[in-house]
């Protein structure tokens, strides 16, 4: 069996075939704000993968980086008036809280940009040298015109790029610039910012050229897969593939994974217009397990909208889980496993997974069959989707609502 994923870079599913160990690296969060759905699908999507790679015998290598130097963490520490990296530090914890209530598998590192300065500074060295780079009043670009590939993660033509690339903060129409998509790798600093010295002038990184470090210095030159929210695909993700190709001379990925947006009630969810919905505030209504019950009925590649009530649907299935998995006799569970893994296989087909692992449920609960390994194979099935149903539930999780 393999898993079959969509690559964003060749636009179609492929079989997704590493070796023994995976190394995969995960976009993480600037921390200057609470965890919302939005982040939770994204994670949840990689946990996913993670689980299944676990299950095929493979042992995964998850790194996922925090970037704690850039305008928003430093625009919303002076709006508040602390240190930044103090901000950073609060946030990270509570974004763990959130991951670890919603079962998330833990990184196997999780580099932070501020603490990895050198390994940034040595790439751009390497990219100064080959000639890919120029320095225009304290900040440092890539020139994109020295890299054939650029655009061969995204597929977008130019208008696109450069209309992503104002919308996500770059300015195309910096007069410094010697084409309209070439992108910083390191910039002078405000007098109230951070800022490291460096043979480019004082100053602090770029947004991109941080994961193509930490990447490289945690899991080699190519990675497995790398991933992220969908919008990252332009301009981070383009970048990051442009830089890494340049001064390595080997693609920074065999595999680009990426996941849709969640809005809300109609509305995309977005920090300016206060909508979002923070996963502190629904774990303290409902079983974790609920919520990751709910996310899954929606496929990683399709946006989709969150409304309040769709927790219930989470609810009424976790709670027929927990009857069924009480039960001592039920139908034989192998099909139901093999179904499950089937689904995660094709695309992760999260939904149809979600479906006979319900289907089990209902068939123990109806009485059929007389197999006594039926409550441990839905267990084992649940487990495969991240639904402990097992004793190793914290009791923290188990909600009466
Ligand atoms: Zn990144």
């Amino acid at each position: 069996m393999t898993m079959h994923l969509f690559d964003t870079a060749r636009g179609e599913v492929v079989p997704f075939e590493p070796g023994p160990t995976v190394t995969m690296y995960v976009c993480g969060i600037t921390p200057y704000d609470a965890t919302h759905l939005g982040h939770a699908f994204t994670y949840l999507t990689f946990d996913l993968v993670i689980r299944r790679l676990e299950d095929l015998g493979h042992e995964v290598h998850m790194v996922r980086n925090v970037t704690d130097v850039d305008d928003s963490i430093l625009g919303k520490a002076r709006e508040l008036g602390v240190d930044y990296l103090n901000l950073a530090t609060s946030e990270v914890a509570s974004f763990h809280e959130d991951l670890a209530a919603l079962d998330l598998r833990p990184a196997s590192a999780e580099p932070r940009a501020t603490e990895s300065i050198q390994s940034i500074l040595d790439l751009i060295d390497r990219l100064e040298s080959t000639g890919h780079t120029y320095t225009v009043e304290g900040t440092t670009f890539f020139d994109t015109s020295t890299w054939e590939g650029f655009g061969s993660v995204s597929g977008y033509d130019e208008a696109t790029m450069v209309a992503y690339a104002a919308e996500r903060g770059a300015n195309p129409d910096d007069p410094r610039l010697r084409n309209p998509l070439d992108f910083i790798l390191w910039q002078a600093s405000a007098d109230d910012e951070p800022s490291w010295d460096s043979p480019f002038g004082p100053g602090r990184p770029g947004w991109h050229i941080e994961c193509s470090a930490m990447a490289m210095a945690e899991l080699g030159q190519t990675i497995d897969l790398h991933g992220g929210g969908d919008d990252l695909v332009f301009p981070h993700h383009e970048c990051e593939e442009t830089q890494s190709g340049a001064a390595n001379g080997v693609p920074l990925t065999r595999h680009w994974m990426h996941v849709a947006m969640v809005s809300y009630e109609g509305i995309k969810m977005s920090k300016s217009l206060g909508n979002l919905v923070f996963i502190r505030n629904l774990r303290h209504l409902h079983d974790p397990r609920a919520i990751r019950l709910s996310l899954l009925a929606h496929h990683y590649r399709a946006g989709f909208e969150w409304f309040d009530h769709d927790i219930d649907d989470g609810v009424t299935r976790l709670d027929r889980l927990i009857t069924a998995a009480g039960r001592p006799t039920g139908p034989d569970p192998a099909p139901t496993l093999a179904t499950i893994r089937n689904a995660l296989d094709d695309d992760l087909n999260t939904a149809a997974a979600r479906d006979a692992l319900d289907m089990l449920a209902g068939a123990i609960l109806a009485g059929a069959g007389k197999n006594p390994g039926s409550a441990a194979g839905l267990t084992e099935a649940a487990g495969l989707l991240g639904i402990r149903l097992d004793e190793s539930v914290p009791e923290s999780w188990v909600r009466t609502t």
